[in-house]
């Protein structure tokens, strides 16, 4: 984009560094009203904040009344985030995600500046995807998915603790790995050995640590 051309809501949104892990979303996938299937169903004010979305005019004059206009916000960065959690399930949308994980943009990166990889030492570094919890908004906020251990974790810079999970969808890291499996790490080869005096810690005495938590007192 040239500078003289202003810049679109989209990228605006998806350039605050908050929304780091956000992709822009394609605006001819916005514009096919079968992508947006239900999605008026699940969003306040949608025809408005569609239209913003899309930089369109709108009737509702947001500036009478600073409630209506903070509940439309609302509304514009719900519905982007719905949008965004379906787009990313498409090939254009894994394209643009894959491309944004090879830059490294999901918190480990160089825009990022200090790495955010799994912190899991026998994963060695493996770089993560942003994954939600739930569908749902507001349930619960993004989480990073270690490829290689294959679980989940608390994203390293707090600015990126406060997007909602459902704006990456549940099955975001498993499309792309089912869409490019050639991406998938191989499983990481050591595997953490308790060991007490060099020797290794037998399976029995958890389960005795276990008994002894369920019967109320605490082995000495
Ligand atoms: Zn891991």
């Amino acid at each position: 984009m040239s500078s003289s051309e202003e810049a679109s809501w989209i990228s605006l949104f998806c350039g605050l560094r908050r929304n780091e892990f956000l992709c822009e979303v394609d605006e001819d996938y916005i514009q096919d009203n079968f992508n947006m299937t239900g999605l008026n169903e699940q969003v306040l004010h949608y025809r408005q904040a569609l239209d913003m979305i899309l930089d369109l005019e709108t009737d509702v004059a947001l500036e009478d009344s600073p409630n209506q206009s903070n509940l439309i916000g609302k509304a514009v960065e719900v519905l982007y985030g719905l949008i965004h959690a379906r787009y990313i399930l498409t090939n254009r949308g894994i394209a643009q995600m894959l491309e944004k994980y090879q830059q490294g943009d999901f918190g480990y990166g160089p825009r990022a500046g200090v790495p955010d990889r799994c912190p899991r030492v026998y994963c060695e570094n493996q770089p993560m995807l942003p994954v939600g919890l739930s569908d749902i908004p507001a349930e619960a906020m993004v989480k990073l998915y270690c490829p290689k251990c294959m679980d989940v974790y608390t994203p390293k810079f707090s600015r990126h603790r406060h997007i909602d999970g459902a704006y990456f969808g549940s099955g975001f890291p498993h499309m792309r790995f089912m869409a490019h499996p050639e991406y998938r790490p191989k499983r990481p080869t050591n595997q953490f050995v308790p060991r007490l005096y060099g020797f290794k810690v037998h399976p029995t005495a958890y389960q005795l640590q276990l008994q002894a938590a369920c019967q109320g007192h605490p082995l000495e």
